[in-house]
C-alpha cells in the first residue's frame, strides 16, 4: 500500500471524539441560482438551480455529519438560499439535530413575511443580511446593483416583524472600508445581534482592489477594539491575504478561526481562503475537518 492510502486509511479510521475539534461554523452554499446581477460576484450565479448541486437527501445527509463533527452554527448561503424550495426542511432537521442553523440573505423581493415565517416555525436561528454600506450610495455603488439597499433594509423590517433576530454581514474592501465606522454605528441602531465583517469581501470579492495590509490590520484592530463595547457580537474574518496572528497549525486563531465553506456542488474550502479541503461527496465531513486542522505537508498527501 502507498504511503498516500495508508495515510488516507488511517484519517478516514479516526473516530469522531466527542469534543474534539471541529469548525466553528460550516458555510453551505445550498444553491448559486439568484435573481440578482451585482457585480462582480464571486459566485458564477445561475438563473435556476445546478443540476449538480447537493441533493435534499445529500444535504440531510451532511447535516447529520455536522452533528458528528462539534455541531458547528450551520450557515446556509447562496446565490439566494430562498430560491431553494426545501430550505424549510433542511433548516428543520438542522434544528431538530441541535445545530445553530442561521440564513445569509441579500434583500430581494423574495424575503416575504410568509415565507420567512415559515423558517421561524421550522427553527431558523436568525438572518444575517448582507449591507456593505450604511447608504443606498455605498452598498449598491458598491453592489453595481440598484435597488439591493431598500430590499435588504425591507428585508431586515419582515424578519424583525416577525421577532426573529439578524445580524449583518459585510464586505470590506477599499470601496467600503471608508464606511466601517458608520457601519458598527448603523448596525447598534438595526438591532442586529451580530456583526460579521469579511476583509476582501463576501461575496462581492476584491472589487476595487485589495486593502494594503497597514490599513486591513488596522481596520481590525479597531473593530477588535470596539468588540465588548457594542451590543452585538463582533466576528471577523481576514482576507486570505491579510497574515496576522495564527497558532501552531497555522490555519486557526482568533484572526483566523476555523470555518469551512461547502459549495453548492459539495466541495469544501477553508472560508474565504480558497485552500481546498476536498469533497463531501468523496470524503465523510470529520475526515475533511481532520485535515483542515492539519499542518501543510498532510495537506499535500491528501491532496496529491
Ligand atoms: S452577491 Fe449575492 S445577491 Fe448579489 S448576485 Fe451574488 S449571490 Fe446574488
Amino acid at each position: 500500500m502507498s504511503y498516500k492510502a495508508a495515510r488516507l486509511a488511517q484519517l478516514a479510521a479516526v473516530k469522531e471524539q466527542p469534543g474534539a475539534p471541529g469548525p466553528e461554523r460550516v458555510i453551505w452554499q445550498i444553491t448559486r441560482a439568484c435573481d440578482l446581477c451585482c457585480q462582480p460576484c464571486r459566485t458564477r450565479i445561475l438563473d435556476t438551480p445546478s443540476p449538480n448541486e447537493l441533493s435534499l437527501e445529500e444535504g440531510l445527509n451532511l447535516i447529520e455529519q455536522l452533528r458528528r463533527s462539534g455541531q458547528p452554527e450551520l450557515q446556509l448561503t447562496g446565490g439566494d438560499p430562498l430560491k431553494r424550495t426545501d430550505i424549510a426542511l433542511l433548516v428543520m432537521y438542522a434544528h431538530r439535530l441541535g445545530l445553530p442553523v442561521g440564513i445569509t440573505l441579500s434583500g430581494t423581493p423574495r424575503t416575504t413575511p410568509r415565507l420567512v415565517g415559515l423558517l421561524q416555525a421550522a427553527g431558523l436561528n436568525h438572518i444575517t443580511f448582507c449591507l456593505d454600506g450604511p447608504t443606498a450610495d455605498v452598498h449598491d455603488g458598491f453592489r453595481r446593483q440598484p435597488g439591493s439597499y431598500g430590499w435588504t433594509i425591507d428585508g431586515i423590517r419582515v424578519a424583525q416583524g416577525i421577532g426573529l433576530p439578524i445580524g449583518i454581514e459585510t464586505s470590506v474592501t477599499p470601496a467600503t472600508i471608508d464606511s466601517v465606522d458608520a457601519m458598527a454605528d448603523m448596525v447598534g441602531r438595526l438591532g442586529a445581534r451580530h456583526w460579521q465583517v469579511t476583509f476582501g469581501g463576501r461575496p462581492v470579492r476584491n472589487a476595487g482592489g485589495k486593502l494594503s495590509p497597514p490599513t486591513h490590520g488596522d481596520a481590525m484592530e479597531r473593530l477588535a477594539a470596539l468588540q465588548g463595547t457594542v451590543n452585538y457580537r463582533i466576528r471577523i474574518t481576514p482576507a486570505a491575504y491579510f497574515v496576522g496572528p495564527r497558532q501552531g497549525n497555522g490555519h486557526a486563531s482568533p484572526w483566523h478561526p476555523l470555518e469551512l465553506f461547502v459549495a453548492d456542488n459539495g466541495a469544501v474550502e477553508q472560508w474565504n481562503s480558497g485552500r481546498s479541503l476536498g469533497n463531501v461527496r468523496v470524503d465523510p465531513f470529520p475526515v475533511i475537518v481532520r485535515r483542515a486542522l492539519q499542518p501543510a505537508a498532510e495537506e499535500a498527501v491528501a491532496g496529491s
